[in-house]
């Protein structure tokens, strides 16, 4: 998919900043505030892209013994659900939730993306391709228009933080997306041992509380997919989940809402996986085997989910 194959209403009725960016960053602004009064709490710009910051915000002291995580969001423009989920979750968190993890916050990697409605960036790169080159060379992606064959404006600046984000992801990543042209929401979980894990049951089940899961084997382009039980399991690709994962952590999920639905939907349902990652996290705890090497595959048609 090169781009955003159809223009979105960028101001549906029932959630009419949905790509609003000053409003956006507006609300961060407050929601921060709102935390930091809770737990220290510090925000920076890790660098722009066509003059919008790309935000962290992070504990200002981590809890020892607590787990460390992030989730971010926005990095396709269009798919605003994940980052108003976590702005929402960031409104409404308590102290119990906030101080149960070491709890980082990536709200929007592709604000330039963001504002205009669109999936690529300002200079129409993929935020979320080009970080691992084993599978940017690979097959299904070395001549693929939706990918890059290296980092975007937006991956260099999360690579110069990188070892920094890998600490503050020491024991799970999540990274929320939108799926276009569905009704049902699904996961890709990379993660070893037994599934459904308990990580996954509890985004599934918080999923399943606001949408159906997607049928087995997917709907229309995502035919022949591997997904089952409204999972993708251990798919690779160049993506920032898999560069996590390359690098450690034990866990990485990329959640898909279906961008079909209404937009407060979606919303909703990203603020509360947003809280189902702490809380999955916080009864998890510390340490967690990190995925074995050998133990990937190449998703089959990566075009089609494309998270
Ligand atoms: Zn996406």
């Amino acid at each position: 998919m090169e781009d955003t194959p159809k223009p979105r209403n960028v101001r549906p009725p029932d959630y009419p900043e949905l790509h609003d960016i000053d409003a956006f960053n507006k609300r961060l602004a407050a929601a921060f505030d709102r935390i930091n009064k809770i737990r220290p709490y510090k925000m920076e710009s890790l660098g722009e892209v066509g003059g919008r910051d790309i935000f962290l915000l992070s504990p200002e002291e981590p809890l020892e013994g607590k787990p460390n995580i992030l989730t971010a969001g926005g990095f396709h423009g269009e798919e605003a659900g994940g980052p108003w989920g976590i702005i929402e979750f960031l409104e409404t968190a308590d102290e119990e939730t906030l101080r149960s993890v070491n709890h980082s916050f990536l709200p929007l990697v592709n604000p330039t993306g963001f504002e205009r409605g669109v999936r690529f960036n300002i200079h129409g790169e993929n935020p979320n391709r080009g970080f691992v080159a084993e599978y940017m060379d690979s097959e299904e992606e070395q001549d693929a228009p939706w990918t890059n064959h290296g980092p975007s404006a937006e991956g260099k600046i999360l690579l110069e933080h990188g070892d920094r984000l890998v600490e503050l992801a020491r024991d799970g990543f999540t990274s929320q997306h939108e799926d276009d042209g569905i009704h049902e929401g699904f996961i890709f979980i990379n993660e070893q041992g037994p599934m459904p894990s308990p990580t996954a049951i509890a985004f599934l089940d918080t999923l399943k509380r606001h949408f159906a899961l997607i049928p087995d084997g997917g709907v229309n382009d995502l035919e022949g997919s591997p997904i089952k039980d409204g999972m993708w399991i251990n798919g690779m690709d160049s993506s920032f989940e898999t560069w996590m994962l390359q690098k450690g952590v034990p866990r990485t999920i990329t959640t898909e809402t279906p961008a079909l639905e209404p937009a407060r939907a979606r919303v909703d349902c990203n603020r509360e996986l947003t809280k189902a990652f702490a809380d999955s996290a916080a009864r998890l705890g510390l340490g967690e085997p990190a995925l074995k090497k050998d133990a990937r595959a190449i998703r089959k048609k990566p075009e089609s989910p494309k998270p």
